[in-house]
């Protein structure tokens, strides 16, 4: 538990800008640990008329503060509250840009309980303090009224600190290493949960040698099985067996009891097949709810199977990528008895969604330059640590600044090469493994960008293909 007092705080104010609005409310709750030591509370009469969308969401109205203190007369008493003790708040900054020009609170630590689970929760939706009391199991609601927000962020704030604490030492260390030279306002708390996990002697595993891509090199990293091979004497794709597939009674309607035959589904099948197995373009239009997708991967999946071979399938949109890799392609997988690893389909992105270790390994090296680095760093590292693959999809990165951030981290490298990295990073190089997955992969979903891309550079971009379908075709552009 941590060994200090601290102080969450939370304002209700008539607007956004500190330099024209004022404050309205004041919550604050005194604790150590998850005991509370005292509440401070106290509307504020704000001398001005309080907008109504204000009033709409916090419910205060011009009378509830007819009769309260102005805020210069209760500065002091919440000065005398807080005493020097850490404060901490969600959007902390905010709150303190309208008490710090009344001297208030200039030389406490502070806390920021956004800055705290942007990193620690680094693949969570959103970071609001109501999605993350709810994300966090805190058995309270946010009001937009100053003391219950401030007990919520007093709640979130403990259950941060118990994942910070179940973080592994060297990575606690690395971070403040790396937060050292700037003022970040969770330093603090990483120091405190630092020097609590050394007294504890809670050692979650060795250190990790500095400024290397140690985190990555932990990733789970499995080399793709190679592609099955052709029996002998396969016959070649018959239209006829592939759509009974799709028929009523077949394996699908078998498997899936909400299973809805589609005359026109089960023709479309059909001519795709026959298209793979003789070798010929086919274009096909069809409607919403024809069940596209399926129809061309039943053939697609058993053509890939049978020829040893892999059928490239090109979306427009994430939407299909997902629900092709997700829903259908498990399906197909289902309706012909196969496992995962006997039918074996990848989503291959732009080199842009993957991380460079080479990259990071470069930067927790020379350390970040600025805050949205350092954020964005050690929320890379708590990530890679959890589990996380190296696609940026996973990770929840905000506004312009983090993705700007990103883009220095991710496998848009110039300097980019395979053969030379294959022996750096011992073959933990997401972008590495996803095309390695992609070569022995039958079926490889991409965008239509990366499909176009490709044609572009000469097919230097996906594995080589002789199979191709295009989805959505009538985006293609
Ligand atoms: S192969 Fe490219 S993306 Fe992978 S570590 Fe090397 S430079 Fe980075």
């Amino acid at each position: 538990m941590l060994n200090a007092t601290l102080v969450a705080l939370d304002l209700e104010t008539t607007g956004l800008d500190a330099d024209k609005d004022t404050v309205l409310e004041i919550g604050a709750v005194r604790f150590r640990g998850p005991r509370i030591e005292a509440e401070f509370h106290t509307l504020v009469h704000p001398q001005r008329p309080i907008p109504s969308f204000v009033t709409k969401l916090t419910g205060i109205t011009q009378a509830m503060v007819a009769q309260a203190p102005t805020l210069d007369e209760v500065l002091d008493d919440l000065a005398e509250f807080v005493g020097d003790a850490p404060v901490v708040g969600h959007n902390l900054g905010f709150d303190l840009s309208f008490l710090r020009p009344h001297d208030l609170l200039r030389d406490n630590p502070v806390i920021d309980t956004y800055e705290l689970a942007s990193v620690l929760l680094p693949t969570a939706e959103r970071y609001n303090l109501g999605y993350l009391g709810r994300l966090l199991g805190v058995p309270l609601s946010t009001t937009h009224r100053a003391l219950d927000d401030a007990r919520v962020t007093q709640a979130v704030f403990l259950r941060l600190y118990e994942r910070l604490l179940a973080l592994p030492a060297s990575l606690i260390a690395e971070i403040v290493r790396l937060a050292w030279p700037l003022n970040w306002s969770a330093t603090w708390v990483f120091q405190e949960a630092l020097e609590e996990v050394q007294r504890r002697g809670i050692v979650s595993e060795p250190p990790r040698e500095e400024g290397t891509s140690a985190v990555l090199l932990d990733l789970p990293y499995r080399l793709p099985e190679a592609a099955p091979s052709l029996p002998e004497g396969e016959p070649a794709l018959d239209p006829e067996e592939v759509a009974a597939l799709l028929e009523p009674g077949g394996s699908l309607a078998r498997r899936f009891p909400d299973y809805e035959y589609r005359s026109q589904q089960v023709e479309m099948t059909r001519a795709v097949a026959r298209a793979l197995g003789e070798g010929r373009h086919l274009m096909v239009e069809a409607g919403t709810g024809t069940g596209k997708s399926l129809a061309y991967l039943v053939p697609a999946a058993l053509f890939a199977l049978r020829h040893n071979t892999r059928v490239v399938i090109a979306t427009h949109t994430k939407n299909l990528q997902d629900q092709l890799l997700q829903k259908d392609i498990p399906a197909v997988r289902q309706a012909l008895d196969l496992e995962e690893g006997q039918l074996r389909a990848v989503v291959l992105k732009g080199r842009s969604n993957y991380l460079c270790p080479r990259r990071l390994a470069f930067m927790r090296r020379e350390g970040p330059r600025d805050l949205n680095e350092l954020r964005v760093l050690a929320k890379v590292l708590v990530w890679l640590h959890q589990g996380g693959s190296g696609v940026r999809d996973e990770l929840t990165l905000r506004g312009q600044a983090e993705e700007a951030v990103w883009s220095l981290l991710n496998a848009e490298d110039e300097g980019c090469s395979a053969a030379v990295c294959r022996d750096r990073m011992g073959g933990a190089c997401p972008l590495h493994q996803a095309r390695t997955a992609a070569e022995a992969a039958h079926l490889v979903v991409v965008n239509h960008a990366l499909l176009l891309a490709d044609v572009l550079v000469g097919q230097r971009v996906l594995p080589e293909y002789r199979y191709l379908i295009v989805g959505e075709a009538h985006h293609l552009e």
